[in-house]
């Protein structure tokens, strides 16, 4: 019912919104299975006012005073809030609310309530991670993120660079000039895009999109949502959220949080797939450890609708092993899991990809093979 609708919304929406002819601010993906995560936000405004809620010791936005100030000093002190401890609930406190209810298991609603606020004031309240970076490329089994292995917002890669410094003009259009990606990555990149421009295909080749931080994405998010209720007089928060998420990725869903996805297309055509770039990623991008994400006849595995230009690094070994036998990441990574794939890179032979789960493979190995690579 409305799940089938939705699908059907969501379909139509990715095929018309192609990322070349967004705007900038809506240059996500077109991830609309993430909508399924929705059900974490709030869904109704109270009906009563923040006042009478902060009468019963409940904070919400809009309200203020000394409570809010010992709430905001807590946040602050956990490391959840960076903004100003002033008393008045907005919501940048609002955020940091939701992120400390991400990391002490409650719900995610952005409200001060009796649980939310017994647990901010407990002994054993978890606090924020610190600045530590992550090493996307660390371990054998590539990283994997989507709409049911999400990071967090204090999720950051390791050793990101601007695009710009390491792929300069004659090979590509960088969109944007604050993109960024793992370094790694953004060398392999550049390593292709020569590849291709001795091949003949050096033209009109754009990068679009690197790394997207959790603010980017909550600020893409949020910028459409605020365009859906400027277009839809009447359209409450919820709804204009609901439909935002047909088209935007949910913070934390984003595969470009991991600093090793880019969106590559060709500078001034409003479509990517069938030009001559397109045909060629698809065909090389592999041979530099890319992968082409998200594939038409995975959809119902990736959750994502087909993105030609969407390029993901894994390294070469394992980008060879997923196109020679035909497997996305989830099938790849869920391949490794059951014992039915050794890691590519270990250079042993495999069994079947497409076969019954191997009841002789060793789970504990693949158990921490995949743990090693697993951001969620
Ligand atoms: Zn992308």
């Amino acid at each position: 019912m409305r799940q089938s609708m939705k699908r059907f919304a969501v379909l139509l929406a990715a095929v018309l919104l192609l990322c070349l002819w967004l705007p900038p601010a809506a240059l996500a993906e077109t991830t609309p299975e993430a909508t399924a995560q929705a059900t974490e936000e709030p869904t109704e405004k109270p009906k009563v006012s923040a006042a009478e809620l902060q009468a019963q010791g409940i904070l919400t936005v809009g309200a203020k005073g000394e409570d809010v100030k010992k709430c905001q000093q807590r946040l602050k002190d956990l490391g959840y809030l960076n903004g100003k401890v002033d008393g008045q609930f907005g919501g940048g406190t609002k955020r940091a609310v939701i992120a400390f209810q991400r990391r002490n298991g409650l719900t995610t609603d952005g409200v001060a309530g009796a649980e939310t606020l017994a647990k901010l004031y407990a002994e054993d309240a978890v606090a924020a991670p610190g600045e530590e970076k992550v090493d996307v490329l660390y371990g054998d089994v590539p990283i994997l993120v989507n709409k049911e292995h999400l990071v967090d917002e204090f999720f950051i890669p390791d050793d990101l660079v601007l695009v710009s410094e390491i792929i300069k003009k004659d090979l590509a259009t960088i969109k944007y000039k604050k993109t960024r990606g793992v370094r790694t990555a953004v060398e392999a990149l550049k390593t292709m895009l020569e590849a291709a421009k001795e091949d003949g295909v050096g033209k009109k080749w754009q990068i679009s999109a690197g790394y997207r931080s959790w603010d980017d994405q909550n600020n893409v998010l949020n910028s459409k949502i605020n365009s859906y209720k400027s277009k839809n007089k009447g359209w409450s928060s919820s709804k204009a959220r609901r439909a935002a998420l047909k088209s935007v990725a949910e913070p934390g869903a984003s595969e470009h949080h991991t600093g090793l996805a880019f969106d590559v297309n060709r500078k001034g055509s409003s479509s990517f797939a069938g030009t001559k770039n397109s045909d060629w990623l698809n065909q090389h991008c592999w041979e530099y450890g890319f992968i082409i994400r998200y594939e038409k006849s995975k959809e119902e595995i990736t959750g994502f609708v087909a993105e030609p230009w969407h390029i993901r690094y894994v390294g070469v070994e394992h980008a060879l092993y997923m196109r020679d036998h035909d497997l996305c990441l989830e099938e790849y990574i869920q391949g490794i899991e059951d014992g039915t794939i050794v890691h590519a890179g270990s250079g042993s032979e495999t069994a079947e990809p497409a076969a019954e789960p191997d009841e002789a493979a060793e789970p504990d190995e693949a158990e921490e093979a995949a743990e090693d690579g697993d951001a969620a």
